[in-house]
């Protein structure tokens, strides 16, 4: 690229003294800076070193001619603005040197107000020369950035992870994004270009894309939405909206597509989580609303009833704690609160608390820890409690009178396993991948009549794998259930 010009740099190439200082003086005065140069050679020199715009050049040298020393000029920069000046000023040279690249012409002598007015017009030319290259300039980069914004613009559409479709105002699709293609499962390569009913079969879809554009196509501040399932199971939400220009023109409709079979699935569990909560409660509180109804009819002395309707009552309440539990437990607010626990001592403790329910039904309760003290772990206190002081009841209640329950821990590895083996009622294989679900209970005749709600083997598992450990059983029906908790130690040192 060629140096920077300066404009007010002038460089006098002439043989004549008193015309170069002459020249350098009426420049100096309006505020050149003025090389000068007796031959056309050591001008050239000049020129390559020193930033010069103009130069007065005399046509008629020793050495080196004008039209030569000319020639040169331009070839070193062709922005240099060259006046030439001569003695022999006549049409034919004057349109020679206009040939050959010079800009102005002034025949000698010249009046110095001549020479002002020709220099003044050449540094004009300059500037002029230089903002349109300024300007060139801009505009390249503006283009530049207009084109770098519209591919990055592109490239975000692309990767977008909600589909895009955008139709024009006769409804044909002009933008897909392979997200879009995606959810509905049509070929990657398939190119815009055709009516939107061509790509997607759901009359839905098309009619809101269609109706969006009919609407006027006034930009909307509740978009409409569409729901619709595609096969297997598959439901997409789409959103459209009009796309209006600066001059409220209507170009077309965009449609963001997303997937929302989750939501849907997490809807549907909900229901279902709702209708089995709302079954549960009901039944119990119906039995006591009659109950009450028969207490009311019945004579004082034979108010039996209240202790049943008690009983049930207590149900319903272990029933919500239990719930409230869950839901404690699946928000992530229990086994927060972490402490280093010594296991053996934990199992000591709720072994001896709940010893005389076992003795009320006969049963034997024994707890097997290693000689060694279990390594501690790094637990909140009050899951581990919930944890093995519902398997342990579980054990008791099911579980025939004089049975026998034993708790065993140890170290396997680097985790700590917790057995808790009863010799009592148990499970059908084909119940045991049910039983931590919520709400169930299996009934046979011997548990048909044991109260309990189902969710405490769900609370205990969700508990277990917040804790990073695992839970499983081993079952067989009128031998026994075996539930073992593994529990890592490493958490601890952690
Ligand atoms: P609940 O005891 O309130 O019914 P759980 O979630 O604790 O609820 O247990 C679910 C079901 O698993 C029980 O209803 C019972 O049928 C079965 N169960 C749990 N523990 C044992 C066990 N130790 N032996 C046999 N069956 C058991």
């Amino acid at each position: 690229m060629n140096k920077e010009l300066d404009p007010l740099h002038v460089l006098v190439i002439d043989d004549e003294q008193d015309l170069r200082d002459g020249s350098e003086r009426i420049l100096v005065r309006m505020g050149f800076t003025v090389s000068k140069a007796a031959r056309g050679d050591e001008g050239l020199k000049i020129l390559k070193k020193e930033p010069v715009a103009i130069v007065l050049l005399d046509l008629k040298m020793p050495g080196m001619d004008g039209m030569e020393v000319l020639g040169h000029i331009k070839k070193i920069n062709e922005e240099i603005v060259v006046i030439v000046v001569t003695g022999f000023a006549t049409v034919e040279t004057a349109i020679e040197a206009m040939k050959k690249g010079a800009y102005d012409f002034i025949p000698k002598p010249f009046e110095p107000d001549h020479l002002r007015i020709v220099v003044r017009r050449a540094q004009e030319k300059v500037q002029l020369l230089r903002e349109a290259q300024k300007l060139e300039k801009e505009r390249q980069r503006t283009l530049a950035d207009l084109d770098a914004e519209k591919s990055r613009t592109r490239t975000i559409i692309e990767a977008l992870p909600s589909g895009v479709v955008v139709t024009n105002t006769e409804g044909v699709v002009v933008l897909m994004n392979p997200a879009f293609l995606w959810y509905l499962g049509l070929d990657a390569n398939l190119k815009p270009g055709k009516p939107i009913e061509e790509y997607i079969k759901d009359d839905g879809f098309c009619k809101m894309l269609r109706g969006i554009g009919e609407g006027g196509c006034k930009k909307i501040k509740e978009p409409p939405t569409y729901e619709f399932a595609l096969a297997a199971n598959k439901f997409l939400l789409a959103e459209g909206q009009a796309i209006v220009n600066e001059e409220k023109d209507c170009l077309g409709a965009v449609v963001i597509l997303s997937d929302v079979t989750a939501m849907k699935a997490l809807d549907q569990l909900k229901s279902e989580f709702v209708a089995k909560v709302s079954h549960e409660l009901r039944s119990p509180l119906s039995t006591i609303h009659e109950q009450l109804v028969m207490v009311e009819k019945t004579p004082d002395n034979e108010q039996y009833l209240l202790p049943r309707a008690r009983e049930k009552t207590q149900g319903l309440i272990s029933l919500i704690g239990d719930l409230l539990d869950l839901s404690r437990i699946e928000a992530g607010h229990v086994g927060q609160d972490l402490k280093p626990v010594a296991v053996d001592e934990l199992l000591r403790n709720i072994v001896d608390f709940i010893t005389a329910q076992a003795q009320s039904r006969n049963q034997s309760l024994a707890l097997e820890l290693p000689e060694a003290s279990l390594p501690k772990i790094l637990a909140d206190p009050m899951a581990l409690e919930s944890i093995f002081g519902n398997l342990i009841a579980n054990a008791i209640k099911y579980t025939q009178e004089g049975g026998e329950i034993t708790v065993k821990a140890q170290l396997v590895d680097d985790q700590i396993q917790v057995d808790v083996i009863d010799n009592g009622f148990g499970i059908e294989a084909r119940q045991l991948d049910k039983l931590f679900d919520k709400f169930f209970r299996v009934k046979t005749d011997k548990t048909r009549y044991i109260t309990g709600t189902g969710l405490g083997l769900s609370l205990v598992k969700g508990l277990v794998d917040k804790m990073g450990g695992t839970i499983t059983v081993a079952s067989k029906p009128d031998q026994g259930s075996t539930f073992t908790v593994l529990l890592p130690v490493k958490a601890e040192s952690e």
